[in-house]
C-alpha cells in the first residue's frame, strides 16, 4: 500500500489544509494540500463536494460503478467553538436519483476528522475485497474488513473500537443495506447519527468500503480566538434564550408531530391524508413520557435534540434507540398507519442497524401498501406477507427483505418507490410519491406551500432540508421581520399563502448551502431556532479562518454552490419538466386540518422562483449571465453543449425511475 504526501502551506485557519485521496482499486493513498480556491469559492462540505463531482465525475458515470466518487467533507467551522458545528457531509452521484446526491450527519466524526488533520477524504475506485480506512493523525491505512462484512452497524462499530483498543474511535460505516446496494442505504456515523438520504450508503457498499474509523489528537487553529469566542458565546447564549429552545431540547424533532397534525401537514397513508387519527400515540410527548432514558447532544451543541429511548415492557422490552426523529415517526408511523410506538421504536432500530434511510424505507413501503390496496400488487406477489396498512410485523419483515434484497418483493422495493414503479408498470407510478427519484419526506405541500416548492427545487430530489423553510411552518413573524423586514407580513408566515414563498425558498437554499459547507447543524441554531443568519455566519467564518468574509460575499458563495449543483443535474437532463410534484399534491385538495381544500400551487410559485434565481423560465436551466455573475461562467458552455448534443436527454432517459405521475387525477380515471 502506497501513501504519498505532497503539501504546501495553507493560508487560512479553521481548515486543516490537507485532504486525503484514497484509490480503493490500487490501494494508493495520497495526502494533498487543500486547493485554496476550493475554500475561497466553495467553503467546504457539500460546496467543495459539488465542485469535485462537477470536475471529476462525468454525467455518464453509473453511481454504483468504481468511477463514482465518495467525498467525505467537513467545513471550516466544524470542530470549533460555534454552536452545533458537528456536521460531516457525504457527497456522491446518487444511486437513488442518478443525479447530485448528498447527506450529512452530526455526532463527533466530523470534528475528529479535522483533529486528525484532514478537511476531507475523496474515495475513488473499488476495493477487490471489503476494506475499512483507518486514520489516526498521520497514520492512514486501508485494512481488511472481511470480518466486518455482513455485520450490522452496531456490531461493526463495537468490533472496530474493540479491535483497535479505542472506545473513542469515531466511525462512519454501512450496514447490510449498503453492502447489498439498496438504493436508499444510509451511512451511520458513530452509531447514533445517520447520513441517510440520496442512497449514499450504497455508494460505500459499491466500493467495498465498510467503514471509516478516525482518531485525531490535534486541535484546530482559530485565526482570531478572542473575536471568535465572542461570536460563539453570543450565539450559544441567544440559542439558549430562543423561544423554541425548551421544546426542541425536551422533545427533539419528535415534538413536531403534535404541531403538524392540526395543520394537516402530517402525511398519512402514503399522503392520502394530512392528519393521523391516533397521532398522540406516536408524539414526542408520549415518547418522552413513556420511553425517555436521557438527552444526548452532538459536538458543541447546546440544544441536545437527540434522545435515547427504551421500551420497558411487552414484546419489544429492552429495545433501545436514539435519533428517533419526526421524519421516522411519520414515515414508519402515520405513513404506513402504525400507531404502535414500541413497534415503531423497534422498526427504527432495524433501519439504523441495517443502515436504511427511514424516510425512503417508510415511503417505499407505504407505496407498496397502497399498491396492494388498489389491487395493483397481488397477494401472490407479496411473497406470503399480509401487507395491510398498520401491520407492524409484516412491515418489519419487509424492511428485512429490503435490507437483504431477499425475495422478489424485497429486491424490487430495494430499488426505491420510483424505480420499482417503472419496473412494475401497470400504473404503479401513480402511487410513487417522489421528486426526481427520491421519496418525499414528512411534509405536505398542500399544507405548507413553501415546502411543496422546496421539495421540487431541491438539488438532491425530494427534500425538506435544502431550503428548510421554517418561518411559515407554524408561523414565526418575529424571525420573518428580523430577516426580511415587516413588508412581507402577513403572507410570508402564512403556510397556506403562496406570496413571497419563492423568496423564502431561494434564500433558505442559498443559506443552507453555506451551512452545509461550513459544518453547522440545521436542527440547531441555524434554521430551527434561526439565531444564526447570514451576518452571524460571516462573522463566525471570518474570525475562525481569517478569510475576508461578510454577508454579501457569503450570499454569493451560497448561490454559487446551489447553481453548480443545479448545473450538474442539468448535465443529466434535469429541467423544469422534473420540477414537479405527483398529482396528489396539485390536483387533490387536502382533506385534512387547516389545509382542508388546499392544493400546492407550484404553478404560481415556480415562475417567480426561476425569475429570482436567474434561471430560464421555460427550461429551468441557469442562464449564462447568472453563472457569470456567480463566478462559474465556464459552467454554461458545458451545460449548453450537453443539451445541444443530446447527451443530457440521453442520460435523463436512462436514469431508471418512473417520472412522478402528473396526469389526470387518478380518482377521475
Ligand atoms: S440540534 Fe440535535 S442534531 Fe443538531 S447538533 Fe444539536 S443534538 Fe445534534
Amino acid at each position: 500500500m502506497e501513501h504519498a504526501v505532497a503539501m504546501t502551506q495553507f493560508p487560512y485557519a479553521g481548515y486543516a489544509g490537507k485532504y486525503l485521496r484514497v484509490n480503493l482499486t490500487t490501494g494508493r493513498i495520497e495526502t494533498l494540500s487543500l486547493p485554496v480556491e476550493w475554500a475561497e469559492n466553495f467553503l467546504g462540505g457539500n460546496g467543495i463536494g459539488a465542485k469535485i463531482l462537477w470536475d471529476e465525475v462525468a454525467p455518464q458515470v453509473d453511481p454504483l460503478s468504481p468511477d463514482n466518487k465518495l467525498i467525505v467533507a467537513t467545513g471550516p467551522l466544524c470542530g470549533g467553538l460555534m454552536p452545533n458545528v458537528s456536521r460531516v457531509e457525504f457527497i456522491a452521484k446518487s444511486p437513488l436519483t442518478g443525479i447530485y446526491g448528498d447527506a450529512n450527519a452530526g455526532g463527533h466524526f466530523g470534528p475528529e476528522l479535522k483533529y486528525a488533520g484532514y478537511d476531507l477524504i475523496v474515495f475513488e475506485g473499488r476495493a477487490a475485497a471489503p476494506v475499512y480506512l483507518y486514520v489516526r493523525d498521520d497514520q492512514v491505512e486501508l485494512r481488511d474488513a472481511t470480518r466486518l462484512w455482513g455485520k450490522g452497524c452496531e456490531d461493526a462499530e463495537k468490533i472496530l473500537q474493540q479491535g483497535n483498543h479505542d472506545p473513542e474511535l469515531k466511525t462512519a460505516l454501512i450496514g447490510q443495506a449498503g453492502e447489498n446496494l439498496v438504493r436508499f442505504a444510509a451511512i451511520t456515523v458513530s452509531y447514533r447519527r445517520h447520513a441517510a438520504r440520496s442512497g449514499i450508503g450504497a455508494v460505500m457498499g459499491s466500493k467495498n468500503l465498510k467503514a471509516i474509523a478516525v482518531r485525531g489528537t490535534r486541535g484546530v487553529r482559530i485565526a482570531d480566538p478572542e473575536a471568535h469566542r465572542a461570536v460563539a458565546l453570543r450565539l450559544h447564549d441567544q440559542i439558549r434564550r430562543n423561544e423554541f429552545f425548551e421544546g426542541v431540547h425536551r422533545f427533539g424533532t419528535a415534538g413536531l408531530v403534535s404541531l403538524m397534525q392540526p395543520m394537516g401537514r402530517f402525511p398519512t397513508k402514503n399522503f392520502q391524508h394530512g392528519s393521523f387519527d391516533g397521532f398522540e400515540r406516536i408524539s414526542g410527548e408520549t415518547l418522552r413520557e413513556e420511553h425517555l432514558v436521557r438527552d444526548v447532544a452532538c459536538y458543541s451543541c447546546p440544544v441536545g435534540c437527540d434522545k435515547v429511548y427504551t421500551v420497558t415492557a411487552g414484546e419489544f422490552a429492552g429495545a433501545t434507540t436514539s435519533s428517533l426523529e419526526y421524519e421516522t415517526l411519520n414515515a414508519l408511523g402515520a405513513g404506513v398507519m402504525n400507531r404502535d410506538l414500541p413497534a415503531l421504536i423497534h422498526a427504527n432500530i432495524l433501519c439504523d442497524d441495517w443502515g436504511l434511510d427511514t424516510i425512503s424505507a417508510g415511503r417505499t413501503i407505504s407505496f407498496a401498501l397502497e399498491l396492494v390496496e388498489k389491487g395493483i400488487l397481488s397477494a401472490r406477489e407479496c411473497d406470503g406477507l399480509d401487507l395491510a396498512w398498520g401491520n407492524c410485523r409484516a412491515i418489519d419483515e419487509l424492511l428485512r427483505r429490503i435490507a437483504f434484497r431477499e425475495g422478489d418483493l424485497g429486491n424490487l422495493l430495494a430499488e426505491g418507490a420510483a424505480r420499482a414503479a417503472k419496473i412494475l408498470g401497470r400504473g404503479a407510478e401513480r402511487y410513487a410519491m417522489h421528486v426526481k427519484g427520491q421519496e418525499i419526506p414528512s411534509q405536505d405541500g398542500r399544507a405548507q406551500q413553501s415546502m411543496g416548492l422546496a421539495h421540487v427545487t431541491s438539488t438532491r430530489g425530494a427534500d425538506h432540508l435544502k431550503a428548510f423553510p421554517v418561518i411559515d411552518e407554524t408561523g414565526y413573524p418575529s424571525e420573518a421581520v428580523r430577516r426580511y423586514g415587516d413588508q412581507y407580513l402577513p403572507e410570508l408566515v402564512d403556510p397556506l399563502a403562496t406570496r413571497y414563498k419563492a423568496m423564502l425558498v431561494k434564500d433558505g437554499e442559498d443559506f443552507g448551502a453555506v451551512v452545509d459547507s461550513s459544518g453547522n447543524c440545521k436542527s440547531g441554531g441555524t434554521f430551527v431556532m434561526a439565531e444564526v443568519y447570514w451576518g452571524d455566519q460571516a462573522d463566525a467564518i471570518r474570525t475562525m479562518t481569517g478569510m475576508p468574509m461578510d454577508a454579501a460575499r457569503l450570499k454569493i458563495i451560497g448561490e454559487r454552490i446551489y447553481n453548480l449543483q443545479r448545473c450538474y443535474n442539468v448535465l443529466h437532463g434535469i429541467t423544469r419538466v422534473d420540477d414537479v410534484l405527483p398529482w396528489r399534491f396539485t390536483q387533490i385538495p387536502s382533506p385534512s386540518g387547516n389545509a382542508k381544500g388546499s392544493v400546492c400551487r407550484l404553478d404560481v410559485m415556480l415562475p417567480e422562483y426561476y425569475a429570482r434565481r436567474g434561471w430560464d423560465d421555460a427550461s429551468g436551466v441557469p442562464r449564462a449571465e447568472t453563472l457569470a455573475r456567480l463566478g462559474i461562467g465556464e459552467a454554461s458552455a458545458r451545460v449548453r453543449d450537453a443539451i445541444a448534443s443530446g447527451d443530457a436527454a440521453r442520460i435523463r432517459a436512462n436514469l431508471g425511475w418512473a417520472a412522478p405521475y402528473t396526469g389526470r387525477a387518478v380518482d377521475e380515471l
